[in-house]
C-alpha cells in the first residue's frame, strides 16, 4: 500500500534523518510525543509487524537499542516506550510497519498507557496452541 512513509523513503517528502542502512530508515516523528521521538522503518513496503520478512524484522532488531542509546544520550530522558501499531484499532495511523521510540521524562510527558491486567486463565491450551501455531 502506497503511504506517506513509502513517499519519505523514496525521497519525495522530506524527513529529518537519523539513520539509514540497506534495510532501515530512521528519522524524527513530525508530531513528537516528546523531544527526541523517533521512528524506525524497514524499506519493505510491510504493512504490519507480521507481514514483516524475517531479514527486515532482524535488521530493525538490530539497530533498535544503538538508537534507543542515541535518543537516551541526547535527550538527556533515561526512560521511554518502544511502540508498534498494528491495525486501525491499535491506533495504528500510517499503514507502513514502523516503531516509535518515545521518550518518557515524567508522570505526564510522552506515551500514555491504559493497562488493565486481566487473569490468565486456561494459559496451557493458549501456550499449546501458540506453540503449534510456530511450527506452522
Ligand atoms: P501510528 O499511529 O501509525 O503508529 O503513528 C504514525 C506516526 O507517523 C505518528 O506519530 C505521526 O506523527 C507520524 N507521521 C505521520 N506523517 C508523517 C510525516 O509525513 N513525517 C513524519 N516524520 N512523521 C509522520
Amino acid at each position: 500500500m502506497e503511504t506517506i512513509f513509502s513517499k519519505i523513503l523514496r525521497g519525495e517528502v522530506p524527513c529529518l534523518k537519523v539513520y539509514e542502512d540497506d534495510l532501515v530508515l530512521a528519522f524524527l516523528d513530525i508530531g513528537p510525543l516528546t523531544r527526541g521521538h523517533v521512528l524506525v522503518i524497514p524499506k519493505e513496503p510491510a504493512e504490519r509487524l507480521d507481514q514483516l520478512s524475517d531479514e527486515s524484522a532482524a535488521a530493525i532488531g538490530r539497530v533498535l537499542p544503538r538508537l534507543c542509546r542515541a535518543v537516551k544520550r541526547v535527550t538527556g530522558v533515561d526512560q521511554y516506550n518502544v511502540l508498534e501499531n498494528n491495525g486501525p484499532r491499535a491506533h495504528q495511523a500510517v499503514f507502513h510497519v514502523h516503531f516509535h521510540i518515545i521518550p518518557k521524562p515524567n508522570e505526564s510527558e510522552g506515551l500514555g498507557v491504559g493497562w488493565r491486567p486481566g487473569k490468565l486463565e486456561g494459559g496451557e491450551a493458549l501456550a499449546s496452541d501458540l506453540r503449534a501455531a510456530l511450527e506452522g
